[in-house]
């Protein structure tokens, strides 16, 4: 599917609860509303959007949230997905507490790779960040998912209060085959009141301290990272510097937000409501939708001049 501006879009994430067992105070502070169950898609309806979104040329889904490993029974969502004609990959941006327990039912289910958020590896500091002290936890998904085979990547927000941390997490790559990815700070929803830390220090930080790195022309994953291979390290580093990097050019994606919103761009509120017309099991009407959606992708985000539009947080977009 060719957007007015020639990108193919392929890749489709695809948030499957709003709700966490986290507070990370960037994404969901204490207190934050929930939206009703009843709006939320069944594993049913998300699958039929998946189905037509294959038909138009997606070909990787990407299953989030909120916590996607709250949502009950989600390794059914992944059996489902994984039958659709047309999907290639599909994988799961975890928070990683429960990891280690849904991690076998998922991979017989079919998963294909998982990326796990970690900001520290400072216990203190992943509970003041988090909210809860479940740091042993995410360490112990981590492991399970090295262990069962599946393509492994953490995920880090940069921010002042890990900044000084970082190397720590790059290392984990030293000895693990495992992608290392620092993101730069969108200002979307709870996120607007962090500034965002641009990526370039972080990697003239990992320069000096590892010598060169290296870039990696081949593709890795699906999105817009930036890889690099670091000499005596297993794994790479990779950089998605989300405001100070323009890789609106090449995006690839859109969004399906638990409530059955498309979204196309995640600075602005555009898309297609999706929910009515998968409720009345009107396919070609979903189809359309997205069709006509995907043509209005917008061009480019706005996060150096503004935040994103709108009230939805980053737990609503699936990240
Ligand atoms: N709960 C899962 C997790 O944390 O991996 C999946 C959903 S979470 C919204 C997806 C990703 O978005 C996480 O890696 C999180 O750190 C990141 N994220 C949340 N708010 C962000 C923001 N304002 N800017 C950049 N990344 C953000
Ligand atoms: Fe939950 Fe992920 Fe948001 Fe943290 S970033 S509160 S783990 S949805």
């Amino acid at each position: 599917m060719e957007d007015s501006f020639g990108r193919e879009i392929e890749y489709m994430r695809v948030s499957v609860t709003d709700r966490c067992n986290l507070r990370c105070v960037y994404c969901m502070p204490k207190g934050v509303k929930t939206i009703p169950a009843r709006e939320i898609l069944t594993f049913e309806e998300i699958r039929d959007i998946c189905s037509a979104a294959a038909s138009l040329g997606i070909k990787y889904i990407r299953l989030t949230g909120g916590e996607p490993l709250v949502r009950l029974g989600v390794e059914r969502l992944v059996e489902m997905i994984k039958a659709v004609d047309g999907i290639e990959g599909l994988t799961l941006t975890t928070n990683g507490v429960l990891l280690e327990e849904k991690l076998p039912g998922l991979v017989r289910a079919g998963l294909d790779g998982v990326n796990i958020s970690l900001d520290t590896l400072d216990r203190e500091l992943f509970r003041r960040i988090t909210g809860f002290d479940r740091l042993d936890d995410v360490k112990k998904g981590i492991k399970a998912a090295l262990y069962s085979g599946v393509k492994v990547k953490l995920n880090t927000v940069i921010m002042e209060e890990n900044r000084n941390c970082l190397t720590r997490l790059a290392e984990l790559a030293k000895d693990e085959p495992l992608d290392v990815r620092f993101i730069e700070m969108m200002p979307i929803g709870e996120g607007q009141r962090y500034g965002s830390i641009s990526g370039e220090g972080v990697f003239s930080e990992l320069e000096e301290k590892y010598g060169r790195l290296e870039p990696c022309f081949d593709r890795i994953g699906s999105g817009p990272a930036r890889y690099y291979s670091i000499d005596g390290f297993e794994g790479r580093v990779g950089f998605i510097n989300a405001v100070h990097g323009a890789f609106c050019g090449s995006c690839n994606r859109i969004r399906l937000t638990s409530a059955g919103f498309l979204k196309t761009c995640l600075c602005y509120e555009d898309g297609a409501d999706l929910k009515a017309a998968v409720r009345r099991g009107d396919l070609d009407e979903v189809r359309c939708l997205m069709a006509e959606a995907v043509k209005n992708k917008p061009k480019a985000h706005h996060f150096a001049l503004g935040p994103a539009e709108g009230e939805g947080g980053m737990n609503r977009i699936g990240g």
